[in-house]
């Protein structure tokens, strides 16, 4: 995998507040908070840069990376009152970094999205 700013998270080679962790996944938090939870979801070992880099393969990772997501809404009470996840994919979406990563948005009502 080309190495990215999350690779030097996943090492510890740079400091972030890792919320979520289990053998395949690791959850911090996003240094630039879109809401008053925002989580990032990344897998640990596979070289995936973006959703459209993802295989056939990779579809138990994909569906890790979501459950991960929910446990960690559901063990902080997040669940109920409900959560957005979303998932950008290179230019037009915004993609910033190229090691695939799911966001978690919750604590707060959250506006629309996805209109230019
Ligand atoms: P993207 O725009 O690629 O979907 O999301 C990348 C996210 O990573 C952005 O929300 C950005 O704030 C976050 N981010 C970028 N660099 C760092 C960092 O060094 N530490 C943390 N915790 N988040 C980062």
């Amino acid at each position: 995998m080309t190495d990215t700013i999350f690779g030097k998270i996943i090492r510890r080679e740079i400091p972030a507040s890792i919320v979520y962790e289990d053998d395949d996944i690791l959850g911090f938090r996003d240094i630039a908070p879109q809401a008053p939870v925002h989580v990032l979801f990344i897998p640990k070992h596979q070289p995936i840069p973006t959703l459209d880099d993802a295989a056939a393969g990779d579809a138990a990772l994909l569906g890790r990376l979501m459950l991960a997501a929910a446990a960690y809404a559901r063990r902080e009470g997040l669940a109920q009152d409900g959560y957005r996840v979303v998932m950008n994919c290179r230019e037009h979406a915004g993609q910033t970094v190229f090691h695939i990563h799911l966001h978690l948005l919750a604590g707060a009502p959250l506006g629309q999205f996805g209109t230019p």
